[in-house]
């Protein structure tokens, strides 16, 4: 079977990689003779990616491209890509071809054997500082106990049957994980090796902000055990709150002095602290209830360049 392979590239101010990525992707796919298009997803970017990719698409009639009306980050952009693909496979690869392009001939060929999910797993993180990768570490061992998925060296570099992608673009919610829905949907899945190469050009647009807000996001996404682990800590208090009023009141029959004002305050503390930990959580979950009922969608396509290969 030789399907044709859409590549969705999500593009956040890559104006030095478009017609790189483009020449990179579009050539190693030629070469293996296998049918491809390639959709660029311009997430709002505030450099030329457009002008880019709409100068590609031009010239490329294997080129398309997506642009948002503004950022609404990788996962909209991933998921915009895979709504516009018309193949029978989809691959997803960064602009910045951290990801090996040639891997993508490799995921193919496990896809003509009828895998239905093959995900690309970093056998290196290639250079990120010490503190990255530790918080890396940090957050892929939560997400990965919260899933039940090992995400330790999961990526976004990944080839997807048309089912999948299907099952993935008419998902509801709002605050979708790819990386993690991929495993999520199940369908036969495999994994290929790739090391995490150097970014060709521009800069990484993770801020630790920016970072940090992901985490905490998809961590939530997959997990309510924020919530219950409030429930606990409550009972606990309570418990401990139960058992020194106990022992005080023992102390004071048997005549010791209790420096109640003391013990008091401590516990007020406890308590008082424990019950904003708890507002916080519930606030959190909340805050996500509210913003996957508003229904809004996950982005705003503003223009699309380029033919799709249903009109040819
Ligand atoms: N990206 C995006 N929207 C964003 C941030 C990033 O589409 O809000 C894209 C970016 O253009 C790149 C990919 O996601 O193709 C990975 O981003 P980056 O290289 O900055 O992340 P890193 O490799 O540092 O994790
Ligand atoms: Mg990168």
């Amino acid at each position: 079977m030789q399907g044709l392979c859409s590549v969705v590239i999500p593009s956040y101010n890559e104006e030095a990689m478009i017609e790189r990525a483009a020449w990179a992707v579009g050539s190693v796919l030629t070469d293996a003779g296998i049918p491809y298009e390639l959709i660029f997803v311009d997430d709002g970017s505030r450099d030329e990616t457009w002008a880019r990719i709409e100068a590609s698409a031009a010239a490329n009639p294997t080129v398309r491209g997506v642009r948002f009306s503004r950022n609404f980050g990788k996962e909209a952009a991933i998921l915009a890509g895979l709504g516009q693909a018309a193949g029978d496979c989809c691959a997803v690869i960064d602009c910045d071809m951290q990801h090996p392009p040639e891997k993508i001939v490799e995921m193919y060929r496990l896809w003509q054997q009828g895998y239905e999910v093959i995900e690309g797993q970093k056998s290196s993180r290639g250079t990120e500082n010490a503190l990255h990768r530790l918080a890396a570490k940090t957050f892929y061992s939560l997400i990965s106990a919260a899933s039940k998925i090992d995400m330790a060296n999961a990526s976004d570099f990944k080839l997807l049957d048309r089912k999948a992608v299907d099952v993935l673009v008419r998902m509801p919610e709002r605050g979708a994980f790819f990386r993690a829905l991929s495993s999520w949907v199940g369908f036969k899945t495999t994994s290929v090796q790739f090391d995490v190469r150097e970014r060709e050009a521009g800069e990484s647009k993770w801020s630790t902000k920016s970072l940090i807000r992901y985490a905490v996001n998809n961590l939530a996404s997959f997990s309510n055990v924020p919530l219950q682990f409030v429930t606990v800590l409550g009972v606990l208090l309570l418990g401990i709150d139960v058992i020194w009023a106990i022992v005080s009141l023992i102390r004071r029959i048997a005549g010791a002095a209790v420096g109640i004002g003391t013990g008091l305050g401590l516990l007020l503390m406890l308590i008082g602290g424990a019950c904003m930990l708890a507002l916080g959580v519930i606030g959190f979950y909340l805050g996500r209830i509210y913003d996957e009922i508003k229904r809004r969608p996950r982005y705003i396509i503003t223009s699309v360049c380029g033919e799709s290969p249903e009109e040819n």
